[in-house]
C-alpha cells in the first residue's frame, strides 16, 4: 500500500499505520517519530526541531522534505509505505507530488480520519508514550503493567512536552489552519479517502476495502 493518512493529532492515524503494516509489509513514516528521535539523539536535525514542536509548531517545510526525500528514497519502501503526520502544509503535499513523480510512485489514497474534538482532546491528554521505542500508552483505556515503564522494551513511558493541554489546544489550531486544507487538495487528486469510524480495526477495514489489500 502507498498511502498518506490524514487526520488530527490524536485521530489514530499512528495506531492504524501500526496495524497496516501487518497486512503487507508497509512502512509506516512518520516525520514526527523521526524528528523526536533527532531531538533524543541531540543531532543538528533535532537542535533545529525542537523549539517549534515543544511550542506544538510545525517544523519548516523545507527541512521536512530533506528528511523525506531521503526517507523515500531508502529500500524498505518499496514493499509499500504509510505517511503518518506528511505531509502537512500545501507545500509539502506539492513537494511531495513531484517528488512522488520524479520516483515513478503512484498513491493509492490519502486517508483522512474524521474524529470529532472532543474524543481527539480526550485522547491526547491521556496519552503516554516511551521515550525509547515509541510505544504508546493510555492512562484511563491502556495503560503500562507497571506505571511509568514500557511492557515491550523497560524504557520510561511519559507525557510528550507537546501533549500538555496548552500544546495540544496549540496543535489542533495549527492542523486546522494549515493540514486541514490538504483534505480538498488530495480530493481534486480524486486520492481522497473520508473515514469516519472511530474504532481503529474499522478504519484499517474501509482502508483495506479501498486499497484490495
Ligand atoms: P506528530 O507526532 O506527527 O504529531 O508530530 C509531532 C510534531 O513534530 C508536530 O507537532 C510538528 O512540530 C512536528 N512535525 C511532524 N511532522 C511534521 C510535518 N510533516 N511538517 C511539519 N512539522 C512536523
Amino acid at each position: 500500500m502507498r498511502l498518506i493518512l490524514l487526520g488530527a493529532p490524536g485521530a489514530g492515524k499512528g495506531t492504524v499505520a501500526k496495524m497496516l503494516t501487518a497486512v503487507d509489509g508497509s512502512v509506516q513514516i512518520s516525520t514526527g517519530d523521526i524528528l523526536r528521535a533527532a531531538v533524543k539523539d541531540g543531532t543538528e536535525l533535532g537542535r533545529q526541531a525542537k523549539a517549534f514542536m515543544d511550542a506544538g509548531d510545525l517544523v519548516p517545510d523545507a527541512l521536512i522534505m530533506g528528511i523525506m526525500k531521503e526517507r523515500l528514497k531508502e529500500d524498505d519502501c518499496r514493499a509499500g509505505f504509510l505517511l503518518d503526520g506528511f505531509p502537512r502544509t500545501i507545500p509539502q503535499a506539492e513537494q511531495l507530488k513531484d517528488l512522488l513523480k520524479d520516483l515513478g510512485i503512484k498513491l493509492d489514497a490519502a486517508v483522512n480520519l474524521d474524529v470529532p474534538r472532543d474524543v481527539i482532546l480526550d485522547r491526547l491528554t491521556t496519552r503516554r508514550t516511551c521515550v525509547d521505542c515509541g510505544a504508546i500508552y493510555n492512562v484511563k483505556s491502556a495503560p503500562p503493567k507497571v506505571e511509568g515503564i514500557c511492557d515491550k522494551c523497560g524504557g520510561k513511558v511519559v507525557q510528550r512536552d507537546d501533549e500538555t493541554e496548552e500544546a495540544i489546544s496549540k496543535r489542533l489550531d495549527v492542523y486546522n489552519e494549515k493540514t486541514a486544507p490538504l483534505v480538498d487538495f488530495y480530493k481534486k487528486e480524486g486520492l481522497l479517502l473520508d473515514v469516519t469510524a472511530t474504532s481503529s480495526e474499522a478504519v484499517v477495514a474501509a482502508i483495506r476495502k479501498r486499497t484490495g489489500a
